[in-house]
C-alpha cells in the first residue's frame, strides 16, 4: 500500500519536474532569442578568439591598440576605387572617396563611411591627448583624428593599414 502510494507520488513528482522543465524552455526561448538580437549587430568575442582569428600583427594593433610603422602598411599608396573594411568584423569603414595622401605613411580619409561606423575616445598614452578611432561594430583599434585634415572636414582619420581590408568597386 505504501509502496503504491509512494509511486504515485513519485509519478506526480515526475510531471511537475517536467511541466516546470517543459514550460521553462518554452518561455525561456523567445527571451535568450530577444538578448542575441540585441546584440545581434555587435562583434563580441572574448580574447582568445580574437587571438584565434586574427594575425599576431593584427591582435597587436586591433586589440591592443598597437601602431604600424609608418610608410609600411598596405593600404597607405593604395589608390583603388572600392570600400575598406574593418579587418576585425568586415564592416564598412572608410570610402576610397574620401582617402588622401597626407604625407605621414599611414592611409588617411577625411571623412568614416557613416558616423555611426566609428566610435571615439580620448586617449591619454602620450604626453598629449589624442582621440582613438575605434570600430563601432568590434572594438577594435583602428587609428586616431586630427583637425589638420583637408577640405570638406578638415579632419584627418589616421589609420593603420593592419586595421584594414579593402573591398575594390564591383563594375556594373
Ligand atoms: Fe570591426
Amino acid at each position: 500500500m505504501l509502496y503504491l502510494i509512494m509511486s504515485k507520488i513519485k509519478k506526480y513528482y515526475l510531471y511537475i519536474i517536467s511541466g516546470i522543465l517543459f514550460f521553462g524552455i518554452v518561455y525561456n526561448t523567445p527571451n535568450s532569442n530577444k538578448k542575441e538580437e540585441k546584440n545581434m549587430n555587435k562583434t563580441v568575442k572574448t580574447d582568445k578568439e580574437w587571438k584565434d582569428c586574427l594575425t599576431p600583427e593584427e591582435y597587436k594593433i586591433l586589440r591592443e591598440k598597437g601602431t604600424e610603422m609608418a610608410f609600411t602598411g598596405k593600404y597607405y599608396k593604395h589608390k583603388e576605387e572600392g570600400v575598406y573594411i574593418c579587418a576585425g568584423c568586415g564592416d564598412n569603414l572608410f570610402s576610397s572617396k574620401t582617402k588622401y595622401d597626407s604625407g605621414t605613411g599611414w592611409p588617411s580619409f577625411w571623412e568614416p563611411i557613416s558616423g555611426d561606423k566609428i566610435k571615439e575616445e580620448i586617449d591619454k598614452s602620450l604626453p598629449f591627448v589624442r582621440t582613438e578611432i575605434l570600430c563601432n561594430n568590434c572594438g577594435g583599434h583602428l587609428g586616431h583624428v586630427f583637425n589638420d585634415g583637408p577640405n570638406p572636414t578638415g579632419l584627418r582619420y589616421c589609420i593603420n593599414s593592419v586595421s584594414l581590408d579593402f573591398k575594390p568597386k564591383e563594375d556594373k
